[in-house]
Protein backbone atom coordinates (compact mmCIF):
# COMPACT_ATOMS: atom_id res chain seq x y z
CA UNK A 1 0.00 0.00 0.00
CA UNK A 2 1.34 3.29 -0.57
CA UNK A 3 2.54 5.70 2.31
CA UNK A 4 0.19 8.11 1.85
CA UNK A 5 -2.92 5.90 1.49
CA UNK A 6 -2.84 4.30 5.25
CA UNK A 7 -3.67 7.01 6.93
CA UNK A 8 -6.61 8.18 4.62
CA UNK A 9 -8.39 4.70 4.94
CA UNK A 10 -7.41 4.68 8.84
CA UNK A 11 -9.74 8.08 9.08
CA UNK A 12 -12.56 6.47 6.38
CA UNK A 13 -12.80 3.57 7.86
CA UNK A 14 -11.69 2.75 11.28
CA UNK A 15 -11.24 6.07 13.35
CA UNK A 16 -14.61 8.12 12.34
CA UNK A 17 -17.85 6.99 13.26
CA UNK A 18 -19.62 6.54 10.06
CA UNK A 19 -23.13 6.88 11.31
CA UNK A 20 -22.39 9.83 13.57
CA UNK A 21 -25.27 12.76 13.80
CA UNK A 22 -27.48 9.81 11.71
CA UNK A 23 -30.74 8.10 13.11
CA UNK A 24 -31.38 4.64 12.27
CA UNK A 25 -35.05 2.44 13.08
CA UNK A 26 -34.35 -1.58 13.57
CA UNK A 27 -37.20 -3.92 14.04
CA UNK A 28 -37.30 -6.33 15.69
CA UNK A 29 -34.82 -5.07 18.10
CA UNK A 30 -35.76 -6.69 21.03
CA UNK A 31 -33.66 -9.53 20.85
CA UNK A 32 -31.72 -11.80 18.34
CA UNK A 33 -30.34 -10.46 14.65
CA UNK A 34 -32.32 -6.84 15.55
CA UNK A 35 -30.55 -6.90 18.99
CA UNK A 36 -26.84 -7.13 17.14
CA UNK A 37 -27.68 -5.16 14.41
CA UNK A 38 -28.90 -1.81 16.66
CA UNK A 39 -26.12 -2.30 18.34
CA UNK A 40 -23.66 -2.69 15.54
CA UNK A 41 -25.10 0.67 13.90
CA UNK A 42 -25.06 2.27 17.78
CA UNK A 43 -21.46 1.67 17.95
CA UNK A 44 -21.06 3.67 14.74
CA UNK A 45 -22.58 6.74 16.20
CA UNK A 46 -26.43 6.36 14.51
CA UNK A 47 -29.16 7.00 17.35
CA UNK A 48 -31.03 4.07 17.36
CA UNK A 49 -34.83 4.06 17.29
CA UNK A 50 -35.77 0.15 18.47
CA UNK A 51 -38.65 -1.27 17.63
CA UNK A 52 -40.32 -4.62 18.68
CA UNK A 53 -44.40 -5.13 20.17
CA UNK A 54 -43.36 -3.80 23.88
CA UNK A 55 -41.37 -1.14 25.48
CA UNK A 56 -40.84 -3.95 28.36
CA UNK A 57 -38.86 -6.38 25.60
CA UNK A 58 -36.34 -3.53 24.26
CA UNK A 59 -35.29 -2.80 27.86
CA UNK A 60 -31.84 -5.06 27.02
CA UNK A 61 -31.29 -3.72 23.85
CA UNK A 62 -31.09 -0.06 25.30
CA UNK A 63 -29.06 -0.71 28.42
CA UNK A 64 -26.55 -2.33 26.19
CA UNK A 65 -26.99 0.66 23.44
CA UNK A 66 -26.77 3.37 26.27
CA UNK A 67 -24.22 1.41 28.48
CA UNK A 68 -21.65 1.98 25.37
CA UNK A 69 -22.56 5.67 25.48
CA UNK A 70 -25.01 5.35 22.59
CA UNK A 71 -28.70 6.85 22.20
CA UNK A 72 -31.21 4.71 22.05
CA UNK A 73 -35.44 5.24 22.65
CA UNK A 74 -38.45 2.13 22.37
CA UNK A 75 -40.70 2.48 19.75
CA UNK A 76 -43.41 -0.16 21.33
CA UNK A 77 -45.38 -1.32 17.98
CA UNK A 78 -47.02 -4.50 15.64
CA UNK A 79 -44.91 -3.84 12.52
CA UNK A 80 -48.12 -5.93 10.69
CA UNK A 81 -50.27 -2.69 11.65
CA UNK A 82 -50.49 -0.20 9.02
CA UNK A 83 -51.94 2.41 10.60
CA UNK A 84 -49.65 2.22 14.11
CA UNK A 85 -46.69 2.03 11.68
CA UNK A 86 -47.48 5.29 10.29
CA UNK A 87 -48.29 6.73 13.70
CA UNK A 88 -45.31 4.82 15.01
CA UNK A 89 -42.87 6.63 12.10
CA UNK A 90 -44.12 10.13 13.36
CA UNK A 91 -43.13 9.46 16.85
CA UNK A 92 -39.59 9.17 15.46
CA UNK A 93 -39.15 11.65 13.93
CA UNK A 94 -40.84 13.95 16.82
CA UNK A 95 -38.29 12.55 18.65
CA UNK A 96 -35.23 12.57 16.36
CA UNK A 97 -36.44 14.84 13.05
CA UNK A 98 -34.88 12.50 10.39
CA UNK A 99 -34.21 8.81 9.85
CA UNK A 100 -31.10 8.06 7.58
CA UNK A 101 -31.49 4.32 7.91
CA UNK A 102 -34.24 1.58 7.77
CA UNK A 103 -33.83 -2.16 8.95
CA UNK A 104 -36.95 -3.83 8.14
CA UNK A 105 -35.95 -7.23 10.29
CA UNK A 106 -38.97 -7.90 12.43
CA UNK A 107 -40.09 -11.36 11.52
CA UNK A 108 -41.91 -14.81 12.66
CA UNK A 109 -42.78 -18.39 11.53
CA UNK A 110 -45.92 -20.23 11.80
CA UNK A 111 -44.45 -23.96 10.31
CA UNK A 112 -46.23 -26.35 9.16
CA UNK A 113 -46.57 -28.48 5.94
CA UNK A 114 -49.17 -27.18 3.31
CA UNK A 115 -51.89 -29.14 3.91
CA UNK A 116 -52.32 -28.91 7.14
CA UNK A 117 -51.37 -24.80 7.03
CA UNK A 118 -54.38 -22.82 8.32
CA UNK A 119 -55.19 -19.14 7.05
CA UNK A 120 -54.19 -17.80 10.21
CA UNK A 121 -50.73 -19.16 9.89
CA UNK A 122 -50.19 -17.74 6.91
CA UNK A 123 -51.65 -14.48 6.75
CA UNK A 124 -49.42 -13.83 10.53
CA UNK A 125 -46.19 -14.65 8.63
CA UNK A 126 -46.80 -13.25 5.46
CA UNK A 127 -48.26 -9.72 7.36
CA UNK A 128 -45.24 -9.53 9.64
CA UNK A 129 -42.71 -10.38 7.77
CA UNK A 130 -43.57 -8.58 4.35
CA UNK A 131 -46.05 -6.43 4.51
CA UNK A 132 -44.36 -5.32 7.93
CA UNK A 133 -41.49 -3.98 5.77
CA UNK A 134 -43.80 -2.46 3.25
CA UNK A 135 -46.47 -0.59 6.39
CA UNK A 136 -42.32 1.20 7.35
CA UNK A 137 -40.59 1.58 4.48
CA UNK A 138 -43.42 3.24 2.74
CA UNK A 139 -43.53 6.40 5.04
CA UNK A 140 -40.13 6.12 6.07
CA UNK A 141 -39.21 6.41 2.18
CA UNK A 142 -41.34 9.46 2.05
CA UNK A 143 -38.87 10.92 4.42
CA UNK A 144 -35.70 9.93 2.47
CA UNK A 145 -36.81 11.09 -0.09
CA UNK A 146 -37.54 14.36 0.90
CA UNK A 147 -33.42 14.03 2.54
CA UNK A 148 -32.43 12.64 -0.67
CA UNK A 149 -30.53 10.30 1.26
CA UNK A 150 -31.17 7.08 2.97
CA UNK A 151 -30.20 3.28 3.25
CA UNK A 152 -32.66 0.47 3.78
CA UNK A 153 -31.80 -3.20 4.31
CA UNK A 154 -34.21 -5.64 4.40
CA UNK A 155 -33.62 -9.01 6.29
CA UNK A 156 -34.91 -11.95 3.93
CA UNK A 157 -33.84 -15.37 4.37
CA UNK A 158 -31.64 -18.18 2.98
CA UNK A 159 -35.46 -19.98 2.84
CA UNK A 160 -36.82 -17.24 0.59
CA UNK A 161 -34.18 -18.47 -1.96
CA UNK A 162 -34.58 -22.29 -1.92
CA UNK A 163 -38.11 -22.97 -0.33
CA UNK A 164 -38.82 -25.14 2.20
CA UNK A 165 -40.63 -28.46 3.28
CA UNK A 166 -43.10 -27.20 6.40
CA UNK A 167 -41.97 -23.61 5.35
CA UNK A 168 -44.27 -22.26 2.57
CA UNK A 169 -45.99 -19.09 4.08
CA UNK A 170 -42.01 -17.90 5.75
CA UNK A 171 -40.42 -18.91 2.34
CA UNK A 172 -42.88 -16.95 0.44
CA UNK A 173 -42.97 -13.80 2.39
CA UNK A 174 -38.64 -13.81 2.36
CA UNK A 175 -38.76 -14.61 -1.43
CA UNK A 176 -41.53 -11.22 -1.38
CA UNK A 177 -38.97 -9.38 0.26
CA UNK A 178 -36.81 -9.73 -1.92
CA UNK A 179 -38.73 -8.48 -4.64
CA UNK A 180 -40.25 -6.01 -3.13
CA UNK A 181 -36.47 -4.71 -1.75
CA UNK A 182 -35.13 -4.79 -5.57
CA UNK A 183 -38.31 -2.97 -6.64
CA UNK A 184 -37.83 -0.23 -4.14
CA UNK A 185 -34.20 0.00 -4.60
CA UNK A 186 -34.95 1.05 -8.58
CA UNK A 187 -37.89 3.61 -6.99
CA UNK A 188 -35.29 5.39 -4.60
CA UNK A 189 -32.19 4.78 -6.69
CA UNK A 190 -32.36 8.91 -8.27
CA UNK A 191 -32.99 9.67 -4.83
CA UNK A 192 -29.66 8.56 -3.15
CA UNK A 193 -31.29 5.66 -1.37
CA UNK A 194 -30.31 2.51 -0.91
CA UNK A 195 -31.94 -1.08 -0.61
CA UNK A 196 -30.27 -4.09 -0.40
CA UNK A 197 -31.93 -7.47 1.36
CA UNK A 198 -29.47 -9.62 3.63
CA UNK A 199 -30.56 -13.48 3.95
CA UNK A 200 -28.86 -15.25 7.11
CA UNK A 201 -27.96 -18.68 6.51
CA UNK A 202 -28.64 -20.69 10.18
CA UNK A 203 -28.13 -18.67 12.88
CA UNK A 204 -28.27 -19.02 16.80
CA UNK A 205 -31.26 -17.34 18.31
CA UNK A 206 -34.54 -17.97 19.45
CA UNK A 207 -35.56 -18.43 16.50
CA UNK A 208 -33.32 -21.37 15.93
CA UNK A 209 -33.27 -22.76 19.29
CA UNK A 210 -36.32 -25.22 19.00
CA UNK A 211 -34.37 -27.18 16.22
CA UNK A 212 -33.52 -30.92 17.57
CA UNK A 213 -30.00 -32.39 17.58
CA UNK A 214 -31.19 -34.29 14.77
CA UNK A 215 -32.06 -31.30 12.53
CA UNK A 216 -28.84 -29.38 13.41
CA UNK A 217 -26.63 -32.41 12.75
CA UNK A 218 -27.91 -32.37 9.51
CA UNK A 219 -28.18 -28.75 8.99
CA UNK A 220 -24.32 -28.87 9.39
CA UNK A 221 -23.58 -30.86 6.92
CA UNK A 222 -24.56 -28.80 4.40
CA UNK A 223 -22.59 -25.07 5.59
CA UNK A 224 -19.55 -25.76 4.06
CA UNK A 225 -17.96 -22.92 7.07
CA UNK A 226 -18.49 -25.66 9.43
CA UNK A 227 -20.71 -23.14 11.99
CA UNK A 228 -23.41 -21.36 13.06
CA UNK A 229 -24.16 -18.42 12.38
CA UNK A 230 -23.87 -15.57 15.15
CA UNK A 231 -26.21 -12.41 14.95
CA UNK A 232 -22.56 -10.53 15.25
CA UNK A 233 -22.25 -12.16 11.97
CA UNK A 234 -25.17 -10.19 9.36
CA UNK A 235 -25.39 -7.51 12.27
CA UNK A 236 -21.28 -6.63 10.85
CA UNK A 237 -22.68 -7.13 6.86
CA UNK A 238 -26.01 -4.67 8.04
CA UNK A 239 -23.50 -2.11 9.26
CA UNK A 240 -21.34 -2.45 6.00
CA UNK A 241 -24.33 -1.48 3.76
CA UNK A 242 -24.99 1.08 6.03
CA UNK A 243 -21.25 2.41 5.48
CA UNK A 244 -19.75 4.58 3.08
CA UNK A 245 -18.11 1.51 1.34
CA UNK A 246 -21.61 0.64 0.19
CA UNK A 247 -23.20 3.52 -0.79
CA UNK A 248 -22.46 2.01 -4.83
CA UNK A 249 -23.98 -0.89 -3.97
CA UNK A 250 -28.19 -1.26 -4.73
CA UNK A 251 -30.51 -3.89 -5.44
CA UNK A 252 -28.48 -6.37 -3.80
CA UNK A 253 -28.87 -10.00 -1.97
CA UNK A 254 -25.98 -10.55 0.39
CA UNK A 255 -26.36 -14.29 1.65
CA UNK A 256 -24.57 -14.73 5.25
CA UNK A 257 -24.49 -18.21 5.45
CA UNK A 258 -21.10 -20.26 5.58
CA UNK A 259 -21.62 -20.71 2.30
CA UNK A 260 -24.49 -23.03 2.82
CA UNK A 261 -25.94 -21.35 -0.97
CA UNK A 262 -24.13 -21.16 -3.44
P1 LIG B 1 -36.19 -13.74 16.99
O1 LIG B 1 -35.06 -13.96 17.93
O2 LIG B 1 -37.39 -14.60 17.10
O3 LIG B 1 -36.63 -12.19 17.08
C1 LIG B 1 -37.69 -11.70 16.32
C2 LIG B 1 -37.83 -10.22 16.54
O4 LIG B 1 -38.93 -9.75 15.77
C3 LIG B 1 -38.11 -9.86 17.99
O5 LIG B 1 -37.43 -8.69 18.31
C4 LIG B 1 -39.62 -9.64 17.99
O6 LIG B 1 -39.97 -8.70 18.98
C5 LIG B 1 -39.82 -9.02 16.62
N1 LIG B 1 -41.18 -9.16 16.14
C6 LIG B 1 -41.86 -10.29 15.83
N2 LIG B 1 -43.09 -10.00 15.41
C7 LIG B 1 -43.22 -8.65 15.46
C8 LIG B 1 -44.26 -7.74 15.15
N3 LIG B 1 -45.45 -8.18 14.69
N4 LIG B 1 -44.05 -6.43 15.34
C9 LIG B 1 -42.86 -5.97 15.80
N5 LIG B 1 -41.83 -6.78 16.10
C10 LIG B 1 -42.01 -8.11 15.95
O7 LIG B 1 -35.71 -13.85 15.47
P2 LIG B 1 -34.26 -13.69 14.80
O8 LIG B 1 -33.70 -15.05 14.65
O9 LIG B 1 -33.48 -12.63 15.47
O10 LIG B 1 -34.71 -13.23 13.33
C11 LIG B 1 -34.69 -11.89 12.92
C12 LIG B 1 -34.99 -11.85 11.43
O11 LIG B 1 -34.01 -12.61 10.74
C13 LIG B 1 -36.34 -12.42 11.06
O12 LIG B 1 -36.92 -11.67 10.02
C14 LIG B 1 -35.99 -13.82 10.59
O13 LIG B 1 -36.95 -14.30 9.68
C15 LIG B 1 -34.66 -13.57 9.93
N6 LIG B 1 -33.82 -14.77 9.82
C16 LIG B 1 -33.36 -15.41 10.92
C17 LIG B 1 -32.57 -16.55 10.76
C18 LIG B 1 -32.01 -17.30 11.93
O14 LIG B 1 -31.37 -18.34 11.69
N7 LIG B 1 -32.18 -16.86 13.15
C19 LIG B 1 -32.27 -17.00 9.48
C20 LIG B 1 -32.76 -16.32 8.39
C21 LIG B 1 -33.52 -15.20 8.56
P3 LIG B 1 -41.06 -8.94 20.15
O15 LIG B 1 -41.40 -10.40 20.17
O16 LIG B 1 -40.34 -8.47 21.37
O17 LIG B 1 -42.20 -8.07 19.76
Amino acid sequence: MGKGLRPALENNFMSEKYLTGKVALVTGASRGLGKAIAVALAREGAAIAAVARSEEALKETLEAIRAAGGTAEPFAGDVSDNAAMDALVEKVTARFEHIDVLVNNAGVTRDGLLARMTSEAWDTVINTNLKGAFNLTRPVGRLMVRQRAGRIVNISSVIGLMGNAGQANYAASKAGLIGFSKSVAREFASRGITCNVVCPGFIETDMTKELNADMRTKLMERIPLQRFGQAEDIAGVVAFLCSPAASYITGQILTVDGGMVM
